[in-house]
Formats: C-alpha cells, sequence, structure tokens
C-alpha cells in the first residue's frame, strides 16, 4: 500500500469514533517499532518526523526507510506526516520528498519560539493549504502555543500562558481550510509536562470540550500526550539515570478526548522513555557488551511494546484493514 493521506485516516478514525497515535521517529528501529505493533495490533498508523528528525537523518534516509516500510507492511495504511513546521518552506520541502501530510505551525514564528499574531497565523497556513491540497496532502494546523522545548521548538515556559480560545478557533479554521487542529489546553512537549498528577485547573478537557462542541467536524490533535508511566521512569531511574519525579497525560484523558473529537493523539516521549530504559539495564547488567544489537534490539522490543499499548489504548487496533487507500491525485479532486 502506498503513503495514505492522513485526512483519510482521521476521517475513518471519525466514523470509527477512534483515535490514532502519531509516533515520532528518528532511525530504523524506532520505525520498524511501530510497524511491527502496527501489524500485531492490525493498526493504520500515522509516522511523524520533526525538523531535528528530518535533519538528524538526512531526511532522504527517513523517507527511503518509510518507502521499505509500505513494502514489507503492504497491510498497514500508514501516513508520513511532517510535525510542526515552522515555515511555508519547510512543509513545501516535505511534500517535494513525498511527505502526505504536513504541520503548518503558524502558532510561532518561524524562530520556532516567539508567540505569532493571529493574522501571520492564517496567512502562512492558508498558503500551505492551499499547495498542500492541490496535491491532496493533508494539513495540519495550531492555534494557541503549547507550553515546554523539544527539538529547539516551543514557546517554552507555562503551558497555560496560551491556551486555545475557541471563538479563534472558529475563526482560524473557517479562514484556513486546515484538515485538523492542534490546540492547547495545557499540555507540553518532553517529558516535564506536570509536577503532579493534572486536574482540571491544569489540563483543560473542558476547553478542549467547548472546542469540539462549536468545531464538529474538524479533526482535533492533542500535542504533548505522551502519558509518562512510572513504570518506564522506573526502569531508567533503577538503571543508572537521573530523571526527576514527572506526569504526562493519564491515558483516560487522551480517551475523553477521542470522545470528543480528538483523532490524532501525538507521543514521543514514551517511545523515548522505553527505549533508554531498555539501553540503560543492558549496559548495567551485561557492561562487557559492546555489539550494538544487544542493546538496540532490547531497544525497539521496549518501544513496540509501549506504541501496541497506546494503539489499543487509543482504538485504533483492528482497523488497518478497514478500507482502501484513496490516491492523492483523488484527495486532490475532492479539495477542488
Ligand atoms: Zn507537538
Amino acid at each position: 500500500m502506498p503513503l495514505v493521506s492522513m485526512r483519510q485516516l482521521l476521517d475513518e478514525a471519525a466514523k470509527g469514533g477512534y483515535g490514532v497515535g502519531a509516533f515520532n521517529v528518528n532511525n530504523m528501529e524506532q520505525i520498524q517499532a511501530i510497524m511491527e505493533a502496527a501489524r500485531e495490533t492490525k493498526s493504520p498508523v500515522i509516522v511523524q518526523a520533526s525538523r531535528g528528525a528530518r535533519a538528524y537523518t538526512n531526511d532522504k534516509f527517513l523517507y527511503h526507510l518509510m518507502l521499505a516500510a509500505t513494502e514489507l507492511y503492504p497491510e498497514i495504511p500508514m501516513v508520513l506526516h511532517q510535525d510542526h513546521g515552522n515555515s511555508v518552506e519547510t512543509c513545501k520541502s516535505a511534500m517535494a520528498m513525498g511527505f502526505t501530510s504536513v504541520m503548518m505551525d503558524g502558532s510561532l514564528m518561524a524562530d520556532g519560539k516567539t508567540p505569532s499574531s493571529f493574522e501571520y497565523n492564517v496567512s502562512v497556513t492558508r498558503e500551505v493549504v492551499e499547495a498542500a491540497h492541490a496535491k491532496g496532502i493533508t494539513v495540519e494546523g495550531e492555534i494557541g502555543c503549547l507550553g515546554g522545548i523539544e527539538d529547539g521548538h516551543g514557546a517554552g515556559g507555562d503551558a497555560l500562558a496560551h491556551l486555545t480560545d475557541p471563538d479563534q478557533a472558529v475563526e482560524f479554521v473557517r479562514l484556513t481550510g486546515v484538515d485538523a487542529l492542534a490546540i492547547a489546553i495545557g499540555t507540553s512537549h518532553g517529558a516535564y509536562k506536570f509536577t503532579r498528577k493534572p486536574t482540571g485547573e491544569t489540563l483543560k478537557m473542558d476547553r478542549l470540550i467547548e472546542i469540539h462542541r462549536r468545531l464538529p467536524n474538524t479533526h482535533l490533535v492533542m500535542h504533548g500526550s505522551s502519558s509518562v508511566p512510572k513504570e518506564l521512569q522506573d526502569i531508567i531511574n533503577q538503571y543508572g539515570g537521573k530523571l526527576k519525579p514527572t506526569w504526562g497525560v493519564p491515558i483516560e484523558e487522551s480517551q475523553l478526548g477521542i470522545k470528543n473529537g480528538v483523532r490524532k493523539i501525538n507521543v514521543d516521549t514514551d517511545s523515548r522513555l522505553a527505549i533508554t530504559g531498555a539501553i540503560r539495564k543492558v549496559f548495567f547488567e551485561k557492561p562487557e557488551e559492546f555489539d550494538p544489537r544487544s542493546y538496540l534490539k532490547p531497544a525497539r522490543e521496549a518501544m513496540e511494546k509501549v506504541v501496541a499499548q497506546r494503539m489499543t489504548q487509543f482504538g485504533q487496533a483492528g482497523h488497518a484493514g478497514d478500507y482502501t487507500p484513496i490516491p492523492l491525485e483523488e484527495m486532490a479532486k475532492r479539495y477542488r
């Protein structure tokens, strides 16, 4: 199966009332972990690459690993998505490479740090939507700013400082025509999301529900939504790591989001924790080892396990065979 548009995956998820995890990758082992988890759970998948991932891999390598995945897992509908494009150029270069979905994050200026104006956000996002839809490619936008910084991208600081305003969200979707919308409801990128289990004061699910009520036909996206499980933190610390105590987004909150229009849930930190814990364990228990496979294989297995768990919890498991891919040319016709 060729790479498919994210719009089709999310439309199907809306019909079926489930969410789809979007997992970040930087190397072959992470792609393999996701694809094995997808096969095991029969899940459609969104694989996403940040600007940092594209730079780290030289995105040609990344793209060809993804093509290998489409050959090896022909039964799995699979999207390649640009995570947090900082500019029109970044999104256009992803499209030229063969990405089937892009995020234009115009909530920040092109430096990836400074919160932008509403007008700027609308103008850059609309430009990307026009270019992408002409090719049948999906666009995710962002209104409001997430907390934290990851890969040098993010407003940083207080996750409650730039929450999404529901009126602006409605206006933004109307003016840009985005397929999916990332909203800020108190989540942050990275491992340190909350200093204690989040409550309605720190994780604004009521805001999300209000936005869905106003935009029932827009696919909502939750960023910074790893659950940061204590078991994974403990493995790292047990084998010499020094993570400070931290809390992520509880699975039941993501599931509440899915009941209220969330179709894409971004997960990166959980995979990172699983990989690092597995590698630390080998280094600690078998210091005589020096074959990279001796630690990369358990790392890949640990990530596969956590990804398969999320696919089941988000509800995408069992849905890989529900539909046949719509070619991008056909998607482009539909947008016209
Ligand atoms: Zn994000």
